[in-house]
């Protein structure tokens, strides 16, 4: 079956000047394809740039370098017709559905107001039956329209964010840790919506993250992110069957396994120290000052990017021969 790719994401630099002299390089030459159809899970800790690559992708950010393409299109290059048809098809889900609803507006006013600005649905009574069917869709209903955000809970809330979201009828979706506030349970039941979702309407979803737990459920493929660097990229069932890349490993060791006799006599990779300042980031690969398996040519050389295995991609020396044999592991992690 062909694979088209709706985004294209071509060695993407973002950076934000701070203070006189100094440069926050909050993405660092990033690559990754999105196929239509797919989600795809980006994954790191807070401040690794994940949340700034959905923010450029969607244009609300200019780039500093490469290109980003969505429809065979450079999102930075769209004229002003061009950037208005972009908005209706690419949308975002935010993680805070508290802070991104106006509070002093009504579901039905926040779930019409993209519609509104667009020109769809002109006539009033269709554009209201819109927003019945949209609460319908996302497992809220009509009665529901008339309310203010502060009425419901925060799993409600997100439903109305996706509803919002969907006013438009856009192909692609950003979720932007759109489950990360709120309880465990909930999260579940809003996974599995936005699952619902995509099969109904062919959606294509970026679907970024701090942790490996729950992506897992929705993704196809994930790309792992590490202060501004994507260190590994491939299929999700590969990605938790053989993580490659040591910080990786590190973020799967972190989730709970179910299992009590598994999870007892499980070894943890636990990851020492802080998350370097990405104004000055450690030479080399910036992962080196919080991995385990750091070389002395891991100060010195920056990891390539590599395909490992089939579709498998990883940048980190372990899986360079040439400098795994020629450069002794050190004990201790180098600072
Ligand atoms: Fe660790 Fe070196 Fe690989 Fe970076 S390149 S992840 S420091 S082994």
């Amino acid at each position: 079956m062909k694979q088209t790719k709706k985004l294209q994401v071509n060695k993407l630099k973002k950076y934000f000047q701070v203070g006189k002299d100094e440069t926050l390089k909050a993405v660092d030459d990033v690559s990754f394809d999105v196929i239509e159809g797919e989600t795809f899970g980006l994954v790191g800790e807070s401040g690794c740039g994940k949340s700034t690559i959905g923010r450029t992708i969607m244009g609300l950010y200019d780039r500093t370098a490469g290109e980003v393409v969505f429809n065979e299109k450079n999102v930075h290059e769209l004229k002003d017709t061009e950037t208005f048809d972009f908005h209706r098809s690419m949308q975002m889900i935010f993680q805070d559905p508290y802070a991104s609803l106006n509070p002093r507006s009504t579901v039905k006013e926040i779930i019409s107001e993209p519609m509104e600005i667009h020109g769809l649905y002109p006539d009033k009574k269709e554009r209201l039956d819109r927003v019945y069917q949209l609460l319908e869709e996302v497992g809220l209903s009509r009665d529901h329209a008339n309310r203010y955000p502060h009425e419901f809970s925060g799993g409600q809330r997100q439903r109305i964010g996706i509803a919002r979201a969907l006013a438009l009828d856009p192909e692609f979706i950003i979720a932007d840790e759109p489950i990360s506030a709120l309880d465990v349970s909930v999260q579940a039941q809003v996974v599995n919506l936005l699952r619902k979702l995509q099969k109904e309407k062919g959606l294509t979803y970026l679907f970024i993250a701090h942790d490996l737990s729950m992506v897992k459920h929705i993704s196809d493929r994930i790309g792992v992110m590490y202060l501004g660097n994507m260190v590994e990229l491939t299929k999700a069932s590969d990605l938790y069957k053989r993580p490659l890349h040591p910080y990786t490993q590190a973020l799967l060791s972190a989730i709970p396994i179910p299992d009590p006799d598994v999870e007892e006599g499980r070894e943890r990779m636990i990851l020492e120290g802080e998350l370097p300042s990405p104004i000055n980031p450690p030479s080399g690969c910036v992962f080196r000052t919080r991995c385990p398996f750091a070389m002395e040519a891991c100060a010195k050389i920056d990891p390539v990017w590599q395909e490992i295995e089939e579709n498998h991609y990883v940048a980190c020396h372990l899986y360079n021969e040439d400098i795994k044999n020629k450069t002794p592991i050190k004990e201790t992690v180098l600072h």
